[in-house]
């Protein structure tokens, strides 16, 4: 595997490209959304940097150093990450590490490389860094990995080549969550991950192996398709208490309760067109439009707008309980008929 291998962020693969046709930069920082990949590509960038055979795709996969690098031994890479339970990376590790560290000369390869997890690192930490991020010995690459680049010094993000990690889109996250082999052959779940995922590769992987999240999925549509035969009185009770007990996961519920009335309207303004995003489920909201008589795209996108109107209440710190109960009996006012 080189970074040119990787899925998707053409823009930085050319900028990469054209580096490593020359000589490259000493300092990276590669930014980007959470669970966007940084530290996969970061990785991919190191590989290629201690590789004894890189082209301008990056690493050759074969020589010695891809060997110890892909065996996880490479003696001249060490990577800088806060322990576990801990908010920053030890000052300690990075004065015996990469201070005391840096001028010796590289084991195996023609260069070493530090890569740091900056989200995690101190001020005293980034001035530790500041001189060596400056003049870099020879051969001395820095890695940095940060997704709110507004947390570190203006000297630091001055010193550094920026790589900013861009959203995929749908069709890469299902190619990353296919190489995966985490959703199998089930095309359904790897779309209905991936567009869940808003192009983030991190999200889409851990949602595939949520159980949580699959039983979220089948109570909001299960909760649409009932709608209509449910009683005032269930939806302030078994319903309310459901989305009170799932407040934390609401931003998801809403999302999916967007996508599951998106559904029905777009099978009730054209029933032959369009991709669903509940595609394994269009013969279910098919007997939901026929059994609701007189449903209209009206009714539907009234239902949409209460959904809309307490996601943006949320945002103003309205009652979550009233709120939550306001919005599921307008649903109900709109399908059931
Ligand atoms: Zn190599």
């Amino acid at each position: 595997m080189a970074f040119g291998d990787l899925v998707g962020q053409k823009d930085i693969k050319d900028r990469l490209h054209a580096m490593f046709a020359g000589e490259p930069a000493q300092s990276f920082l590669i930014t980007g959304a959470p669970g966007i990949g940084k530290r996969t590509f970061g990785r991919e960038l190191a590989k290629a940097l201690l590789c004894e055979d890189a082209s301008s795709d990056g690493a050759c996969g074969k020589c010695p150093s891809c060997t110890y690098f892909d065996a996880g031994t490479h003696p001249d890479i060490r990577t800088f990450e806060a322990q576990k339970g801990k908010k920053t990376i030890r000052i300690e590790d990075l004065r015996s590490g990469l201070i005391s560290d840096i001028a010796v000369n590289p084991q195996i390869s023609a260069r070493k490389v530090y890569m740091i997890d900056a989200d995690k690192l101190a001020d005293v930490s980034q001035n530790l860094l500041l001189k060596s991020l400056e003049e870099p010995p020879k051969g001395v690459e820095f890695i940095l990995t940060c997704s709110d680049p507004s947390k570190l010094l203006g000297t630091i993000l001055s010193r550094v080549t920026t790589l900013q990690l861009q959203p995929y889109s749908s069709d890469e996250v299902m190619k990353i969550l296919k190489d995966s082999g985490k959703c199998g052959d089930d095309e359904t779940k790897i779309r209905f991950c991936a567009d869940f995922s808003a192009g983030i590769p991190g999200k889409a992987l851990s949602l595939a192996d949520d159980e949580d999240f699959a039983s979220e999925r089948e109570h909001i549509f299960d909760m649409v398709m009932r709608m209509p035969r449910m009683s005032v009185t269930d939806i302030l009770t078994d319903e309310a208490e459901y989305w009170n007990g799932n407040s934390d996961k609401v931003d998801e519920l809403l999302q999916l309760l967007q996508w599951t009335l998106g559904d029905v309207a777009m099978l009730l303004a054209s029933p032959d067109k369009g991709v669903l995003k509940n595609g394994d489920k269009k013969e279910e909201i098919k007997r939901f439009i026929s059994d609701v008589r007189g449903l209209t795209l009206i009714n539907v996108s009234n239902a949409v707008n209460a959904v809309t109107d307490f996601a943006k209440g949320l945002k103003v710190n309205i009652s979550y309980d009233a709120a939550c109960c306001s919005m599921l009996l307008k649903i109900h006012k709109e399908l059931a008929r």
